[in-house]
């Protein structure tokens, strides 16, 4: 017989039986397992003293001794040392006390009389296989107890009637119950009625799979709170169900600041809008009446009259810009903005954005290119919301670059990507100020520089990027210049109400601090 011990085995026989205890002291040597070590108890308490002293692999016990009788013999022995396999030897008329001592944790049994050499070694070899593999499945269940337990979630498990029969500590804490209350409950009284009926409808048992869903439980003291659980139905070999399991998370915070900040947002956009749309009428007057008096037709002016009205109508125009761009930003923000996704020629938009930034560019003694790859493939995108990315871009890159230097926008396919980059030898932007620059609103600071500007530019390029499933990063160096790269997939998918928080956390990623 083979085995596979690493270590001498020490055995110990308990039998009351001097005939019994003499043959298998002479067996034992005899055994192709490496015994090293022999030794007799003729009582438990003997047994007991030689095993608190010694360490024993396996015990062979009779289980009738002078000081302990029957099944509670066997008992008694493996609670007191767990980690020993035992071997019960029944009387030739007594098996079925065999049988009954495997079911309660007897690794192997022998029948008085019926061994020999080799059936001997063969039970006692597996029983100490199966002690290990019993060992093995204890400190898994262990492992697997602590989770549950120290989970800082509920779980919980229910019967095949729907009544709760194990959970852990956290789900006592959230539901505000105990043990008492817990055991054997009806889960169906954990919810509220019209959500039950919600759960019933989804026949989580009957199609036997697993489902997350959102719901509502109420507590001990009939408070209901907002749950989040992943229900896993059990089934028996048979396919029959035989339960579930429940992994419940109190989202109930969670759900009260979605609330709070979905009603901030609508007032926070309402005043918006409300506001913008004010100020745009009186404003069209304001520059309606500058342009009828610098024109002239309700009169001549003079000069000076002239330059004053020019700077007036300057900053009508730098204002209206900045309530469309509130507009803009607002519409776009609250997913009201629906694009027009077109399959479009980037070529014509490329030229049609450069057309309209060069004569800034020329005012500024920027030198302003454009680079085009040859045969750009036609993909589908919002052309006019395009179009406002590349102007918000490069009307940056002309602003931030001084006279004499580059400004350049180029276009090229790369794999399953459209890719447009704005570079300029200009300004930069420092390292710290990245992560923000796409905020709305935020503006570098650059002590000495009057460069005109509000900080909306950058966050309308990167909503409308997002919604077209792209992304855009940036390399920059201060003092070296700026590039803006944004990616466009080809596909041209779009995904229209893109939640900010999402995208702002995305975009985080995209950036390159160089
Ligand atoms: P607006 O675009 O609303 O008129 P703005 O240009 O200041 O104002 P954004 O376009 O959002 O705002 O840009 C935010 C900030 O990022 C700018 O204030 C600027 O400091 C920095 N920035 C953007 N592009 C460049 C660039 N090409 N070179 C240097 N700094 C840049
Ligand atoms: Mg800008």
């Amino acid at each position: 017989m083979k085995s596979d011990f690493t270590k001498p085995l020490k055995i110990l026989v308990v039998e009351d039986s001097l005939v019994d205890r003499t043959l298998l002291q002479e067996l034992l040597p005899k055994s192709p397992l490496p015994i090293s070590e022999v030794k007799s108890a003729e009582s438990l308490n003997a047994a007991f003293e030689l095993l608190d002293k010694n360490h024993f692999d396996v015990v062979l016990l009779d289980l009738h001794l002078p000081d302990s009788k029957g099944l509670d013999t066997l008992v008694r022995i493996s609670e007191k040392y767990p980690r020993v396999s035992n071997v019960v030897i029944t009387g030739k008329y007594d098996s079925d006390l065999g049988l009954k001592a495997i079911t309660q944790g007897a690794q192997e049994y022998l029948i008085k009389g019926s061994y020999n050499i080799d059936t001997l070694s063969k039970s006692i070899n597996y029983a100490i296989e199966r002690k290990k593999v019993e060992c093995k499945l204890q400190l898994t269940e262990e492992r697997y107890r602590t989770i549950f337990e120290n989970s800082a979630v509920a779980i919980t498990m229910t019967d095949e009637q729907e009544r709760l029969v194990s959970w852990n500590k956290f789900t006592e804490e959230l539901l505000g119950m105990n043990g008492e209350d817990l055991h054997l409950r009806p889960v169906k009284s954990l919810y509220p009625a019209e959500e039950w009926e919600k759960i019933r409808i989804y026949g989580v048992r009957q199609k036997g799979m697993q489902y997350h869903l959102e719901t509502k439980m109420i507590k001990k003291n009939s408070e209901v709170i907002d749950v989040d659980i992943s229900l896993s139905v059990l089934k028996n070999s048979e396919g029959k169900t035989t339960g579930s399991i429940g992994v419940i998370r109190d989202i109930t915070d969670r759900k009260k600041a979605e609330k709070k900040a979905k009603k901030t947002m609508e007032i926070e956009s309402q005043f918006i809008s409300t506001v913008s749309h004010e100020l745009r009428t009186p404003l069209g007057c304001i520059k309606e009446g500058v342009d009828i008096v610098l024109d002239g037709v309700v009169g001549k002016i003079n000069n000076k009259q002239k330059d004053f009205l020019n700077l007036a109508k300057r900053n009508v125009d730098r204002l209206s810009d900045l309530v469309d761009d509130i507009l803009d930003l607002q519409k776009l923000g609250a997913g009201r903005t629906k694009l027009d996704m077109q399959e479009n020629d980037i070529t014509r938009v490329l030229v049609e954005a450069y057309k309209t930034m060069a004569s800034s560019a020329k005012k500024k003694g920027v030198d302003f290119s454009l680079k085009l790859e040859d045969n750009l493939p036609k993909t589908r995108f919002d052309s006019d919301k395009v179009i406002q990315v590349l102007t918000n871009l490069l009307s940056n890159a002309i602003k931030f670059t001084p006279e004499h230097g580059q400004v350049s926008v180029c276009a090229q396919h790369e794999s399953e990507e459209l890719v447009i980059r704005v570079s300029d030898t200009g300004m930069g932007i420092p390292k710290k100020d990245l992560p923000k620059i796409f905020d709305k609103f935020y503006r570098v600071y650059r002590p000495g520089k009057q460069i005109q500007g509000t900080g909306l530019g950058l966050a309308i390029v990167k909503k409308i990027v997002m919604m077209h499933s792209g992304r855009v990063e940036v390399e920059t160096e201060v003092g070296q210049g700026t590039t803006f790269t944004v990616f466009l997939p080809l596909a041209g998918k779009s995904i229209p109400d893109v939640p900010s928080a999402e995208t702002d956390k995305v975009l985080e990623n995209n950036l390159v601090n160089n």
